[in-house]
């Protein structure tokens, strides 16, 4: 008998029928004598539906009370899937996130699991009761509901696994595990079998959203056995892809795991700055007080004691980047211009076995010339190297990428 947190995805409870399949899986797993947590998103779409609908009462909406219109669809989905286990004879209650009590900072929208109190399901899974969390949401301790942030419900399993100490943590997805990259891009990508918790974790936090970052996070910080499957195959039909934490003999040993493609950012350049010291932090220090995180950043050479100096962050806070440099930079180190491109994208490698193999950069290098692609910025750390591009060429950048290095054939 094992404990097992599952996940289902906004596709996976799309429909009433949907969510039969649901409890029909469920009844799988407890025939087998499994004890279930599961975890459910909203109905495809609605997070979606309802954050528009709060930017037609208020164009920004208020924190606090956004959090509270979207913690409501996942609030629909726990009730309607313990109403389809209970229409086939099981046990099942639902709960949402200040039910449990998953305690979280009071960060709304993009809070942070603190603390989750397992004594109720604890006592619901010694009587023979399915367990069904709301994933996205949370209380904090002035218990204001708070949101963990898109795709957060990911993040909702793992943590409760982690708490639980389940044996496995299986996100049911609309694909049947992770690939080589988006198969929506690449009809070429291939699924990985196994994939190691740090490519995981980079191609999370480049852009690949089959996993929420904060969600391999949590397994990598308390061993969380997690697997990716497809809630659209039959149980057993396919293994999905396992995140690993140690690097096995029998595993894939490719040099490059995946691709990972991001369309979220934003590039900023501060044209003919003078080249002394302080000058990043007069740049960076207005946009940190602004709470705007900034990703890739790139200083040229001076030349006659000039310099540009760019940096992307998110498209989200692009224009308010601007208005801190145009307000609070530019006439104060006397900057000639402020630029912006919004239409950008970064594309991404990951691999561990870069570590060990030279001649991946100037092989991608090499092939985006060949394609004609401009590169505008590059970064790069052990396991990855990120280029910015234009946005018009996303598609075909990560195209001829996955071909030039083989990621469609077996490793
Ligand atoms: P859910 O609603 O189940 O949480 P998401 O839409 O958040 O599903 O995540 C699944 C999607 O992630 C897939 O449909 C796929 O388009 C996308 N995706 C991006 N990169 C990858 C990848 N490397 N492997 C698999 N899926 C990926
Ligand atoms: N419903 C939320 C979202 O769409 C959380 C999730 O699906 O994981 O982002
Ligand atoms: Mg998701």
């Amino acid at each position: 008998m094992a404990l097992i947190v599952q996940k289902f995805g906004g596709t996976s409870v799309g429909s009433p029928e949907r969510i039969k399949n649901v409890a029909a899986r469920v009844a799988k797993f407890l025939t087998q004598g499994h004890q279930l947590v599961v975890v459910v998103s909203a109905i495809s779409g609605e997070t979606n539906r309802l954050l528009a609908l709060a930017k037609e009462v208020q164009p920004e909406p208020d924190p606090r009370e956004l959090d509270v219109v979207l913690a409501t669809g996942e609030q629909v989905t726990i009730g309607l899937l313990c109403m389809a286990l209970l229409e086939r004879g099981i046990k099942a209650r639902s709960y949402n996130g200040a039910q449990v009590r998953i305690l979280t900072d009071g960060a709304h929208t993009k809070a942070r699991i603190l603390k989750i109190d397992e004594e109720r399901m604890r006592a619901d899974l010694a009587a023979g009761t399915v367990v069904v969390v709301a994933g996205f949401q949370g209380v904090d301790a002035d218990g204001n509901i708070t949101t963990l942030g898109r795709g957060g419900s990911d993040t909702t399993g793992v943590a409760l696994a982690a708490a639980l100490k389940a044996d496995e943590c299986q996100i049911y997805t609309d694909v049947d595990g992770v690939y080589t990259t988006d198969p929506r891009i690449v009809p070429e990508a291939r699924r990985l079998e196994s994939v190691t918790f740090e490519e995981m974790l980079e191609m999370a936090s480049l852009g690949s959203k089959v996993l929420q970052i904060r969600s391999v996070e949590f397994a990598g910080k308390y061993k969380v056995r997690l697997r990716v499957l497809s809630s659209f195959q039959d149980e057993g039909e396919g293994e999905g892809t396992l995140i690993t934490f140690e690097d096995d003999a029998k595993m894939e040993q490719a040099v490059i795991s995946g691709i990972a493609f991001n369309r979220d950012e934003a590039k900023i350049t501060v044209m003919r700055v003078p080249d002394r010291p302080g000058i990043a932090y007069a740049i960076l220090g207005p946009i940190g007080e602004a709470n705007i995180d900034v990703d890739m950043i790139i200083q040229n050479a001076g030349v006659d004691g000039m310099t540009d100096f760019s940096f992307t962050v998110h498209r989200n806070e692009y224009q308010k980047a601007l208005d801190v440099l145009n307000k609070q930079v530019k006439g104060h180190i006397k900057a000639s211009d402020i630029r912006g491109d919004p239409k950008i994208c970064k594309v991404s490698m990951v691999g561990v076995g870069m570590r060990t193999h030279a001649g991946i950069a100037s092989r991608m290098f090499r092939t985006l010339s060949e394609e004609g692609i401009n590169i505008q910025m590059i970064s790069t750390s052990e396991i990855k190297i990120s280029v910015v591009i234009d946005e018009k060429y996303m598609e075909l950048a990560v195209r001829a990428l996955h071909k030039a290095f083989e990621l469609d054939q077996p490793a």
